[in-house]
């Protein structure tokens, strides 16, 4: 029998599920061994029994917490989907200010519908199971998360830094070129992609474990930046996560 799975959204911009549409002839193959009962922008049809759920976006509107729950209860998994379902992402920038505030500054008025709640990630409200980083999630990464939960595996993140597929690929390095970039401390299986592009980290991905911070303050001095500088760049996806 095909395992039976879901995709939900809070407030996002989508693009993670959009990941997922994108996979054309790879989801084509999944639908021989999953049956997708739930899934707003490709189907209207729903569920009472989920095995896994994996859900998009920040709880911060009204009902959100309740719908949360209830996918919670019918789900055997829970999978967060990108960073702002796995740590507040982007939305959770707004969470050093009243829910009013926000109203005002993002909408320029009071909509009382809309962020009833600060932006928080799934796992301020139910457990969460397992996550696919990112913003946006990577799709592969996303097709080997499904395939070990299909496989009755535990899903593995990379537990290295991004700087170590930047240096494999033998990409130019970013501080070279004084821009700052979250690489040495942030979690690996992007292929590095910002910086292929000419860009820099951000972060997206979110911290690895146990990041060796005193080098990479090492690294800043060498080239003249701050951790101010590097903070900045730190928040922009991870306000909810602990810095040092
Ligand atoms: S993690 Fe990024 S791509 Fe995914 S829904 Fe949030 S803002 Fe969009
Ligand atoms: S600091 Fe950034 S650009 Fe430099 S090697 Fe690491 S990931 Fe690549
Ligand atoms: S390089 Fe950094 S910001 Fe870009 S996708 Fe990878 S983790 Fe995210």
């Amino acid at each position: 029998m095909k395992m039976k799975i879901g995709f939900f959204d809070f407030a996002g911009c989508e693009g993670c599920q959009l990941t997922v549409m994108n996979l054309e002839e790879e989801l084509l193959q999944i639908l021989q061994l999953v049956e997708i009962v739930e899934f707003r922008e490709l189907m209207s049809g729903t569920a009472e029994q989920i095995e896994i759920a994996f859900v998009e976006g920040s709880i911060c509107r009204p009902g959100d917490r309740e719908r949360l729950q209830r996918i919670r209860q019918r789900s055997k998994f829970l999978v967060a989907l990108g960073s702002c379902a796995d740590n507040g992402g982007v939305n959770a920038l707004g969470s050093d200010r009243t829910p009013e505030v926000l109203r005002q500054q993002v909408y320029g008025s009071d909509l009382p519908h809309l962020y009833t709640e600060t932006p928080q990630a799934l796992s301020a409200v139910v457990e969460v199971d397992y996550r696919v980083p990112g913003c946006p999630i990577d799709g592969h990464e996303f097709l080997a998360i499904l395939q070990a939960l299909l496989l009755k595996q535990h899903p593995e993140l990379p537990s290295f830094a991004v700087c170590v597929e930047c240096k494999l690929a033998e990409y130019p390095c970013s501080f070279d070129y004084g821009q700052v970039c979250l690489g040495p401390i942030t979690r690996a299986g992007c292929q590095a992609i910002c910086i292929d592009g000419g860009g820099h980290c951000r972060g997206c991905r979110g911290l690895i474990d146990n990041p060796r911070t005193s080098p990479y303050h090492q690294i800043l001095e060498q080239h003249g930046l701050s951790v101010e500088e590097i903070l900045d760049q730190y928040r922009t996806f991870n306000v909810n996560e602990k810095s040092s």
